[in-house]
């Protein structure tokens, strides 16, 4: 059978997608290959379509044991001679497994890495005839992205104790330097990396501050009416409260994340796939191999702690090539907190200080003053070339201002202050409230005391956001993120620097731009 054969005979499709069919020859060629597809792209074919086309069994290494089955059955269901073996399975059964694929009675085995490197596994695969290996999530692989699992480090030896065998790494979520690290540890030849574009222009992109959520998540639904989305919330109390919320709305939403009974969560899935529940409000747990192809829009409550994860969440919406929305809400306190978290966590200082860089890129996409698309395309390497159109910066690019004064004045009260505040208290004494706090340490009688208060606080929660950013003072984040000031605060507050910022505006004046 022709490659083109086997795809209509198998899986009932016509054509390939782009690069499917280059990476296909390649494997066939027995060429080691590293391919980078967005979620949906069809990273499954281009491995299916070599299992049927060669000699032998292909062996598929994914960490997902929970989609295994499903995806078994549904190869399965085409017709195709597919097992897997993971820790969900008896060992009778997995007995059983073995003896098929010994037998030669298999196409594709599926299997999870830690199952690969445990009793004799190892041992029973060099006896049979593999074909090809296909690493899926194969970025967990490298402890530079954002989902590193040590199981996956001892895949390196595939190479070593199979030289004849070709093998696949794929994924759908890889920085340059992961996939460096994903062909260097599994011997694939770095020029052999296939990367079909990971732009999605169907889905729009916008921003705004996380402030009244709820309010503002029932403004946008009321935009896209009766049309399946999700909601995704950091912690798990927040998906069930803002799914409550949407309830009391009377609208058509449940919550899941991985605290509930996993029969309820399937439940709460196939509601999902069905259209009888409409909206789901999920941790990260939720969406990993859902394959519903109407998901119109997809909210993130928090911020994401990195670019991958957030576009692979974003992903979800819009698979069928149609207009599709994304909102993200962003606030300060949201980065501080998963800034804090990294801090307290007991990684490796190298791995935090990786983590960190992943966060601030992700904060950079949310500040962003140029278009949204491109900062999230040229993470992947990919040049836009052009503005996008369809994100909330190329709707409403936002003016400059000088920012010189505005700098000034904060910059004062961070000195004035003896770098002792963060960003709450800044707010305050600009704007001169006489809350407890500022009075308990007299700093209503600063000179600074009041000097803003022509601008709200949100302009200033803004402004110094961006001042920040812009690198006119530091924080501490491992002192309560107060703010320090750098050899630029020095220069903006003798007059020596100009600074630039984009001027504030309001989510409604962007409502209204949008409109209009
Ligand atoms: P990924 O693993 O990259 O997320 P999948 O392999 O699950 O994506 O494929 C996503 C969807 O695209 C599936 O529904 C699949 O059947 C479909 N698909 C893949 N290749 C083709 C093709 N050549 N023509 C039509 N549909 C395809
Ligand atoms: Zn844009």
């Amino acid at each position: 059978m022709t490659k083109h054969s086997i795809l209509k005979e198998y899986f009932g499709y016509d054509t390939f997608r782009p690069l499917q069919e280059e990476i296909i020859d390649q494997l066939i060629d027995k060429k080691d290959t590293l391919v980078l597809m967005p979620t949906g792209g069809g990273k499954s074919i281009c491995y299916q379509v070599p299992a049927m086309l060669l000699d032998g069994l292909t062996v598929v290494i994914s960490p997902l044991i929970a989609l295994m089955k499903d995806q078994v059955e549904a190869l399965r269901a085409n017709g195709i001679k597919a097992s897997f073996l993971n820790s969900s399975i008896s060992s009778v059964e997995q007995d059983a497994v073995m003896w098929a694929a010994k037998l030669g009675e298999l196409k594709l085995l599926y299997i999870a890495p830690e199952k690969l490197f445990s009793g004799n596994t190892m041992t029973f695969f060099k006896e049979l005839k593999i074909s090809l290996f296909a690493i899926d999530e194969s970025h967990c692989i490298s402890s530079w992205g954002h989902d590193f699992r040590p199981e996956y480090r001892q895949l390196s030896i595939i190479k070593t104790e199979f030289p004849e065998v070709p093998i696949v790494a794929l994924t759908a979520t890889a920085d340059k330097i992961t996939r460096k690290d994903i062909c260097k540890q599994l011997g694939i030849a770095e020029e052999n990396t296939f990367i079909s574009s990971f732009d999605r222009p169907n889905l729009s992109l916008e921003v705004l501050p996380g402030r009244k959520r709820m309010q503002q998540i029932q403004d946008f639904l009321s935009t896209v009416p009766n049309q399946s989305g999700i909601i995704y919330c950091l912690s798990r109390k927040t998906t069930e409260s803002v799914a409550a919320n949407l309830q009391a709305m009377g609208l058509n939403a449940a919550y899941y994340h991985a605290g509930i009974p996993s029969e309820k969560r399937s439940k709460v899935q196939e509601n999902f796939i069905n259209d009888d529940v409409k909206i789901i409000v999920a941790t990260i747990a939720f969406g990993m191999g859902i394959d519903k192809s109407n998901v119109r829009w997809v909210i993130h409550y928090n911020m994401p702690s990195n670019v991958e994860s957030f576009y692979q969440e974003i992903g979800r919406a819009g698979r069928d090539g149609s207009p599709s929305k994304t909102l993200l809400f962003y606030s300060f306190a949201d980065v501080m907190m998963r800034r804090q978290m990294i801090f307290d966590s007991d990684m490796p200082l190298e791995q935090k200080e990786l983590m960190e860089a992943k966060l601030n890129r992700m904060q950079q996409y949310a500040e962003a003053n140029i278009c949204r698309r491109r900062i999230l395309i040229s993470y992947f390497n990919e040049d836009l070339g052009k503005d996008c159109g369809n994100c909330d910066v190329c709707k409403n690019p936002r003016k400059n201002i000088d920012a010189t004064v505005i700098a000034q004045k904060a910059l004062s009260a961070i000195s004035r202050t003896r770098e002792k505040i963060a960003m709450t208290m800044l707010v305050d004494i600009l704007r001169g409230s006489r809350n407890q706090q500022v009075l308990r340490y007299g700093y209503d009688q600063l000179p600074t005391f009041g000097v803003g208060k022509d601008l709200r606080s949100e302009v200033w929660f803004d402004y110094i956001l961006q001042l920040l950013n812009y690198g006119a003072f530091d924080i501490a984040y491992d002192e309560a993120h107060i703010f320090k000031l750098n050899a630029t605060s020095m220069e903006i507050l003798k007059g020596q620097r100009q600074v630039q910022i984009s001027e504030y505006i309001s989510p409604q004046q962007r409502k209204e731009q949008e409109d209009a």
